[in-house]
């Protein structure tokens, strides 16, 4: 099979005739076999029905169901685990997203060789609440990810070789990162693709303004996981080392100050008199805590069952 369009949608359902239609007409257009993977994230309104009520006219519609509301993250995971196309292609429900660009970026993972292809709405339909905290958030995600040919992260239509999908693991809110999941498992061909973005047509949009701040916090969480996840103890270790050797040279300094100043009969105060005292306690106090921090991430990180999960390319 050439394409797998997987859609995660949530409350969508006026939305899903026109985006099947519109996928069905691109893909016969092109010749290309496929399926359409639409996973219902615990809609409320009539998407699953809508979703059946399509299937039953075509059998390379598939669907999957939650029970409740988890999120798009989980919603893509759980996609990302049916696809069976060469080309994985993502892409939101709420015909922002033009299924159009597909032949387009079939033909930069087929031909081109890349990993991971995503969108780029360079000329957006969204509110101005929007588009500017997205510029400053893709300025640091791809100052802090590395990858710096990417505008647009969290752009909801991308493509991949289906190993990829196969090899990332998307939860929580992680899908904003994609791109960065992927490098982390040393997918490194990733590209862009400037793509038509047009305004929501019905229904509103699902994510509020804490995406930003929850989209910094998980930048931080991967960054960190990437870097030390499975070495927790280069970070702490170092840092609280640092400090505890700092106070401990502190103390002493404090220490030996008095017992000169005592030995020559010059005016002393008493060590825990020193304001320098209390800094250097705390330095040391805070620094055996990270120390302990390493430590016990070590002993987790050690009890990991992946922690010999390598990314094997090829073999003989
Ligand atoms: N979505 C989802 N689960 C959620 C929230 C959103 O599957 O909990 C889907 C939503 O239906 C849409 C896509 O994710 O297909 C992108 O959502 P939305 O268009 O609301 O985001 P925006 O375009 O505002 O970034
Ligand atoms: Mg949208």
């Amino acid at each position: 099979m050439d394409i797998s369009v997987v859609v995660p949608l949530y409350n969508e359902a006026e939305s899903l005739p026109e985006l099947t239609q519109w996928i069905e007409r691109v893909m016969l257009a092109n010749n290309f076999t496929y399926e359409i993977i639409f996973v219902n994230d615990g809609s409320t309104d009539r998407s699953w029905e809508v979703i059946t009520g399509l299937a039953k006219q075509n059998p390379c519609i598939k669907g999957v169901s939650f029970r409740r509301n988890y999120g798009k993250s989980p919603a893509l995971n759980t996609g990302f685990a049916r696809a069976q196309g060469d080309v994985v292609i993502t892409m939101d429900a709420d015909l922002q997203d033009s299924p159009d660009e597909i032949p387009a970026l079939y033909k930069m993972i087929t031909d081109e060789g890349y990993d991971l292809v995503s969108g780029y709405k360079q000329k957006r339909y969204d509110p101005l609440s929007k588009t500017i905290p997205t510029k400053l958030f893709n300025a640091t995600a791809r100052r802090v990810t590395g990858i710096k040919n990417l505008h647009d992260f969290n752009c909801g239509l991308k493509a991949y070789r289906n190993k990829v999908v196969k090899h990332i693991e998307v939860y929580g809110d992680m899908h904003r990162y994609i791109p960065y999941l992927a490098k982390l498992s040393g997918f490194t061909k990733i590209g862009e693709k400037v793509v038509h973005h047009q305004a929501r047509k019905y229904g509103t949009t699902k994510f509020g303004l804490d995406r930003f701040v929850n989209g910094y916090l998980d930048l931080a969480t991967l960054w960190f996981t990437g870097k030390f996840g499975g070495k927790p103890m280069h970070f702490f270790g170092l840092l609280g080392s640092l400090m505890f050797i700092l106070g401990f040279i502190a103390v002493v300094v404090v220490g030996c100050v008095k017992l000169y100043n005592m030995h020559h009969g010059n005016h002393y105060i008493l060590v825990t008199d020193s304001p320098y005292f209390y800094l250097a306690l705390t330095l040391m106090l805070l620094g055996s805590q990270l120390f302990l921090a390493g430590f016990v991430g070590e002993l987790v990180a050690r009890n990991s069952p992946r922690r010999n999960d390598y990314e094997i390319d090829s073999e003989f």
